[in-house]
């Protein structure tokens, strides 16, 4: 048996259950996954075995290396597109298709290509990656396979832009055939107008909640659950931690336990993060350490070294207290967890 002081619960039903819900709120659309960031800091060669199990067919990674981690573990009849497309001297490896960007990647793409299938990337208005509609016939004469565009304020209700990319994206002039996308979760969430013929989610199926449409719906995938290293009492007045940003309002109980901004528990939870003792709302204590983080765990008195603690992994609320996005928070996970998948 493999004893570490800190686990990472991830539960795959769970991320099956989020699919399914999305893929039902995408409509007559097939609903795809990111899985990009190593499945947002989950394990995206687990995310693409169960997806791919509950009948997804195309899977979103950034680079040529995460696809390259991928591809062995591919099913028939399953499409890997890679983001960021044809880089110079990058070799496109069988078995996934590049999402081209840019004139130069088409080009460098159909130099290569011999009749293989690639997605075009078209910038609706965000500014980021990605052709411009006019340039859509630079891809003449190549297999497209999907075109696509991506929504820079979907999070955002009633943010114009929407609107203004949906139009964008609904006027492009592309060839029969074609599969069109445009959704990522919080698009799926805008209802089916967005759908087109793919979604793209990587948020939501993760347990984020992109919008409040996904509430009560999206369930939580991860947990976070740290050992207690040591239990201390402080009396009234003393200080917790680097910079004493804790004093002690009465004669208190503090565990340490086995998680800090080293393990992505970033030190925007200092003072403001929650841990639950034995079902008790525990509050962070001071700064969070590299390695360590102090829980005020006075109100739960039961509570022991060698006990474990689970750390509020709420990704809204833990947002809320961090000031980080529920994106940063997965992907910022380290390595050092034992992970348990369920
Ligand atoms: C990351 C990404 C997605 C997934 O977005 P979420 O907001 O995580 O659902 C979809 N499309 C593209 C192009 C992306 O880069």
């Amino acid at each position: 048996m493999t004893i570490a002081p800190l686990r990472l619960t991830i539960d795959m039903n769970a991320l099956a259950a989020n699919w399914r819900w999305l893929a039902r709120m995408s409509g007559p659309a097939a609903c795809g996954a990111a899985v990009k960031a190593d499945g947002y800091g989950t394990g995206a060669a687990e995310a693409v075995a169960r997806l791919a199990r509950e009948g997804c067919r195309d899977f979103f990674v950034a680079t040529w290396a995460e696809a390259r981690a991928l591809i062995p573990g591919l099913g028939m009849g399953v499409t890997l597109h890679v983001l960021h497309g044809l880089l110079p001297g990058e070799d496109a490896v069988p078995g996934a298709q590049p999402v081209l960007n840019t004139p130069e990647q088409v080009a460098r793409w159909r130099a290569v290509a011999g009749g293989r299938p690639c997605d075009l990337m078209f910038d609706t208005g965000m500014n980021r990656l990605g052709l411009s509609p006019a340039d859509a016939t630079l891809a003449d004469g190549l297999s497209v396979d999907v075109a696509m565009s991506h929504l820079a304020c979907a999070d955002e209700v009633g943010h114009p832009a929407n609107a203004q990319q949906l139009a964008a994206f609904r006027a492009l002039s592309l060839p029969a055939g074609v599969r069109r996308s445009l959704a990522n979760s919080a698009g799926i969430c805008m209802g089916t107008d967005y759908s087109f013929d793919l979604t793209r989610p990587g948020l939501a199926l993760y347990g984020g909640i992109p919008r409040a449409e996904a509430h009560g719906h999206i369930q939580p995938v991860v947990r976070i659950e740290s050992a207690v290293l040591q239990i201390r009492h402080v009396p009234a007045g003393d200080m917790v931690g680097y910079g004493g940003t804790w004093q002690a309002p009465r004669d208190s109980r503090i565990a340490i336990v086995n998680l800090g901004y080293a393990d992505g528990y970033l030190r925007g939870f200092s003072n403001r993060g929650q841990a639950f003792a034995k079902g008790v709302s525990c509050p962070v204590a001071g700064r969070v350490s590299m390695d360590l983080t102090a829980i005020d765990i006075t109100d739960a008195p039961l509570l022991a070294e060698g006990d474990w603690i689970e750390i509020d992994f709420d990704l809204a609320r833990a947002s809320i207290q961090s000031g980080l996005s529920q994106y940063e928070l997965l992907t910022c996970l380290s390595d050092r967890y034992l992970r348990c998948y369920l």
